[in-house]
């Protein structure tokens, strides 16, 4: 399992999605399934770049992982997010028998972020929201990495703020340090 650490607009999922296709992975998002969710207070919290709760995240994400483990590796995007559901991980994924090879972290400064999300447009994509979540990310980042390092978890670190392909090979220039599990 490969983990996808970065600030909104750093390109996560096109990097998650590239990387799926090179390795034969299958990538998740929890950003996506939490979007495809028909509840109102959950959309809400979304749309203003407020966290979801780790209970209900968690839940999701395991059944995502148990529901793909039989088709193979896998990518996660957008997970963990908070340190609470990085040590939940590591101490799930241990139970269960299967390992975390190491957690991709794509930097990006934020005022890129926030030029490539305005483009984007999606609905959180505005700028107060864009801030509230870059904040998320940067609160979150050093503990959840100190986390994973606690945990024997490779962090593989790779400038984002190039165009798709450039990050893309800089990613492949470094799975290769990823744990062999
Ligand atoms: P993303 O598509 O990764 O940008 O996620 C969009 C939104 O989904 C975030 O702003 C959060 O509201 C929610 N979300 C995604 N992943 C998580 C997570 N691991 N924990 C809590 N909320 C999440």
């Amino acid at each position: 399992m490969i983990l996808m650490l970065g600030p909104p607009g750093a390109g996560k999922s096109v990097q998650g999605g590239l990387l799926a296709a090179e390795l034969g992975y299958v990538s998740i998002s929890t950003g996506v399934l939490l979007r495809a969710r028909a509840d109102e207070e959950l959309q809400a919290m979304m749309l203003r770049g407020e966290l979801i709760g780790d209970d209900i995240v968690q839940k999701l994400v395991q059944e995502e992982i148990l529901a793909h483990l039989s088709r193979g590796d896998l990518i996660l995007d957008g997970f963990p997010r908070t340190v609470a559901q990085a040590e939940w991980l590591v101490k799930w994924v241990k139970e269960v028998g299967g390992c975390i090879e190491c957690l991709l972290h794509i930097t990006v400064e934020p005022e890129l972020c926030l030029k490539r999300l305005v483009s984007r447009g999606r609905q959180d994509d505005k700028s107060e929201v864009i801030s509230a979540r870059y904040k998320e990310y940067k609160d979150v980042a050093a503990p959840i990495i100190e986390t994973m390092v606690g945990a024997d978890v490779p962090i593989l670190t790779v400038d984002g703020s190039q165009s798709i392909d450039r990050v893309h090979k800089l990613v492949m220039a470094q799975i290769g340090q990823r744990k062999t599990c």
